[in-house]
């Protein structure tokens, strides 16, 4: 297959109405669209993704009036940050409309809702005219693509179209929260921050997977946004290991010496540069990457658990 990129969202939006796959920007990451309505076009981004079938996708909004056609209801919660958020980083689990088949839900009842503020993906969602399902453009596993020549490196030849725009402003997945029971439940943490949300509705809490419990968020479960690199996490003072090659990425600049290193000058530009460096640092064969520990507070919660995510593999 032969991947078309351009920068004409109309001209993308064409490869949606012929039942096709197209890559295109947000301001969290890449994502990687079908016609919420099309199985066939789902089936091709699982294909593509080689995402495991167990873990649901997220379907897009262009206009709040969108939403109906994807659920059967609305929760007063998930309503109150719906009209304090939308359109944001910010992805709602509600109960699932008969009318969205199966295969996008990964056989679930409930459905992740977003509406993206990002410019280009409204323009994108408009001329495509339907709710799009997506999840990241990249293959399963691999950081998540924050600029589209990283959808071009893993996914070139395996989709029909990549609109392309401009790095992501945001760098993090979104913020999932799961509004299906009374307390709503982050099951993904992201730059609408456990703060944010807590200041709608108070009672918001952090969801944390219990032993022997299913898992409400299938994707939680699966390996994700490892480079190839092994990845470190580590506060100010640490000892380095003895490995050929190393990189650093932080916020404090320290006294070793590496191959490849990033200082950043916020936690923001932390967040919206790591998944990039893994990439960067895989492409120059580093061994080792290390990655200064954050507080758990605002963005640095959601930046804290992709690293955690990362230095497990
Ligand atoms: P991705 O779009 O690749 O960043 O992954 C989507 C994330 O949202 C995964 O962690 C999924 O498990 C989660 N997700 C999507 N839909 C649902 C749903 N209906 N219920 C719970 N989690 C969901
Ligand atoms: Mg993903």
């Amino acid at each position: 297959m032969q991947t078309f990129l351009t920068k004409s969202p109309s001209r993308a939006a064409e490869f949606i109405r012929r039942g096709g796959i197209v890559a295109f920007p947000t301001e969290t990451v890449y994502g990687l669209g079908a016609n919420v309505f099309d199985e066939r076009a789902i089936e091709k981004i699982f294909a593509a993704k080689r995402r495991p079938n167990d873990n649901p996708l997220i379907a897009h909004v262009g206009a709040l009036e969108q939403i109906n056609l994807l659920v059967s209801g609305i929760s007063p919660h998930a309503l109150a940050f719906i009209e304090a958020f939308f359109p944001a980083p910010l992805t709602l689990v509600l109960p699932k409309s008969a009318k969205v088949p199966l295969i996008a839900t990964a056989n679930l009842d409930t459905i992740g809702v977003r509406m993206p503020k990002n410019e280009l993906a409204r323009e994108f969602l408009r001329e495509c005219g339907t709710p799009l399902v997506a999840p990241s453009a990249n293959l399963s596993g691999n950081p998540s693509p924050t600029t589209w020549s990283a959808v071009y490196e893993d996914l070139n030849g395996r989709i029909d179209c990549i609109l392309q725009g401009e790095t992501t402003e945001i760098g993090l997945e979104s913020t999932v929260v799961d509004c299906t029971s009374e307390t709503p439940l982050i099951l993904r943490s992201g730059a609408i921050t456990f703060e944010d949300l807590r200041e709608i509705v108070p009672e918001t809490r952090i969801y944390q997977v219990k032993e022997n419990e299913v898992v409400r968020s299938p994707g939680l479960k699966h390996r994700h946004y490892a480079p190839r690199a092994k990845v470190v996490l580590v506060n100010s003072k640490f000892k380095i290991q003895n490995s050929k090659s190393k990189a650093f990425i932080g916020l404090n600049k320290t006294e070793a010496d590496f191959d490849t290193e990033k200082i950043c000058d916020s936690i923001d530009d932390y967040a919206r540069s790591v998944f990039d460096f893994f990439r960067q640092c895989d492409r120059a064969g580093i061994e080792t990457i290390y990655c200064e520990a954050v507080e758990e507070k605002g963005i640095g919660l959601a930046l804290m658990d992709r690293l955690k995510r990362a230095s497990e593999n």
